[in-house]
């Protein structure tokens, strides 16, 4: 028999991680099982974190080039994209490192290497065999390619060959206006290219509500992004001039390279999940009952492996809390306070129900809207594009979706989402004082506009 554990985790990304500090704070002896050479999995390596890195360098060219003047600030900035990329590698490069002192701090072992299950209580990794009393499957998700244009991350790139250009392209289409999209779209929009999106369906971020999807395809088109909505690719040709696209009804695209960002797929490979009798559904996720639990009471799964938002936040919540149960603990997530942010400029920040979902569960609401230019911050800063719109129960006034777009929406949303975790009201929202001047007034005037009436609106 080989090394033995309390828990090994597979995958060490913001779900394993997590579950495994977790645990082992919690006085488990555990493991953590990574195939790749550095910790953090998708979000850290090739997700939220690069992708945040070149979306506040690029922010930060666009703003002085567009907004300088007006500031007084008169600059002529120069791209020099190399160092651009650095800085991006070096914060990846700092967090690898602080996981891998996170792991040592809390005495959880990291074992590097593909694990693959023998048995229900052994995996393999480099031949090598390790039991434990419990496993989790954080094994997280792939970009998912179109099935006549395979990534070759030079002209046919996934998001993470986005991430890793050695130039900004002159021409780029993205297929996939979702959330990976938009914010990728917008980098390389902000630092010179022609950045044309084909969507499938009609609208932009569509599980965004839509008063707020409409608002960002307005203002990603004013800072010249464009958009061909309902449109659907048929054929694609790779040649050395660049990547042509044909659109079903027969109209051709071209472009220098395309970014396909049209979905992510569960990651189980290698696993061996078939030898467990843990079977995939039809999507690849894989089926848990409401403690996480796979068809073996002591195989857990989390993360973008299991159904729900493919959010690193999400899977983190999911790690602590499956942690905490197989401690003995009672944890519980209220799902609908997950967040989700678009990080464009300005960014949206949603929890909670849309309107339209509101409305499909019957649900009699009342809603609220209350606009940035309103607010003295956001005039303040030059940039009062955006509103607050607040969704609450007609009857009891609890809020059941808060939607901003705005600068700073993301750090915006963590009230909102605060308040739908305890179930709060408008009115309890409303009465909370908020320090002046700051965007996050416009917020308790949403909140005051459906209690009764907003001051400055
Ligand atoms: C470009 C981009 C931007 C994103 N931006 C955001 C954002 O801003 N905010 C947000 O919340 N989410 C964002 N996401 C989504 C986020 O990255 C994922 O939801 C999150 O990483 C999922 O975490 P996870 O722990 O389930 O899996 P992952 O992070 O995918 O980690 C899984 C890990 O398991 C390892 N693994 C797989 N199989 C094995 C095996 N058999 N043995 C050992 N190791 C294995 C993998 O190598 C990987 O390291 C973004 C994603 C992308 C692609």
């Amino acid at each position: 028999m080989g090394e033995s554990y309390d828990l090994i985790v597979i995958g060490s990304g913001p779900g394993g991680y997590v579950a495994a500090i977790r645990a082992a704070q919690l006085g488990l002896k555990t493991a953590c099982v990574e195939k790749d050479k550095t910790l953090g999995g998708t979000c850290l390596n090739v997700g939220c974190i690069p992708s945040k890195c070149l979306l506040q360098s690029s922010e930060m060219y666009a703003n002085i080039i567009h907004n300088g003047k007006t500031h007084g600030i008169e600059l002529a900035p120069k791209i020099n994209f190399s160092q651009m990329m650095k800085r991006k590698d070096d914060v990846i490069a700092s967090f690898n490192l602080g996981i891998g002192a996170l792991f040592k701090k809390n005495k959880v072992t990291t074992i590097t290497g593909t694990a693959t299950f023998k048995d229900p209580h052994t995996i393999t990794v480099n031949h090598k065999e390790y039991t434990a009393k419990n496993f989790i499957l954080a094994t997280g998700s792939k970009p998912t390619p179109l099935p006549f244009l395979p990534f070759d991350e030079k002209k046919v790139l996934s998001s993470t060959g986005a991430l890793a250009l050695k130039e900004v392209p002159k021409k780029m289409i993205v297929v996939g206006a979702g959330i990976i999209g938009v914010e990728l779209g917008s980098v390389y929009s902000r630092l010179g290219a022609e950045v044309h999106f084909v969507e499938f369906l009609d609208k932009i971020c569509p599980t965004l509500d839509h008063t707020l999807s409409k608002a960002l395809q307005e203002t990603l088109t004013k800072q010249g992004l464009t958009f061909q909505l309902s449109s659907k690719v048929s054929a694609a040709e790779v040649t050395s001039s660049g990547v042509h696209l044909t659109i079903e009804g027969g109209e051709t695209l071209s472009a220098d390279l395309v970014l396909l960002s049209i979905g992510r797929h569960p990651y189980t490979e290698n696993l061996a999940l078939d030898k467990i009798n843990i079977i995939p559904d039809q999507r690849g996720f894989i089926p848990i009952d409401d403690n996480f639990r796979t068809t073996h009471p002591h195989i857990y799964a989390i993360g973008d492996i299991v159904t729900g938002p493919m959010l690193a936040h999400k899977a983190s919540e999911e790690g602590y809390a499956v942690s905490e149960l197989i401690a003995g603990k009672q944890p519980h997530i209220e799902y609908i306070a997950i967040p989700s942010v678009v990080y464009t400029h300005p960014e949206v920040g949603a929890v909670g129900l849309t309107e339209n979902e509101a409305k499909a569960l019957n649900l009699t609401i009342k809603t609220s809207q209350f606009p940035f230019k309103a607010n003295s911050r956001a005039r303040c800063s030059g940039d009062d594009f955006g509103f607050v719109k607040m969704i609450a129960d007609q009857k009891t006034g609890t809020l059941l979706g808060v939607h901003i777009i705005s600068a700073h929406a993301g750090e915006l949303i963590a009230e909102a989402t605060l308040a739908l975790q305890n179930k709060m009201t408008a009115a309890a929202f409303a009465h909370t004082c908020h320090p002046h001047p700051t965007l996050s007034e416009a917020l308790k005037e949403a909140a005051l506009a459906l209690v009764d009436k907003p001051i400055h609106s």
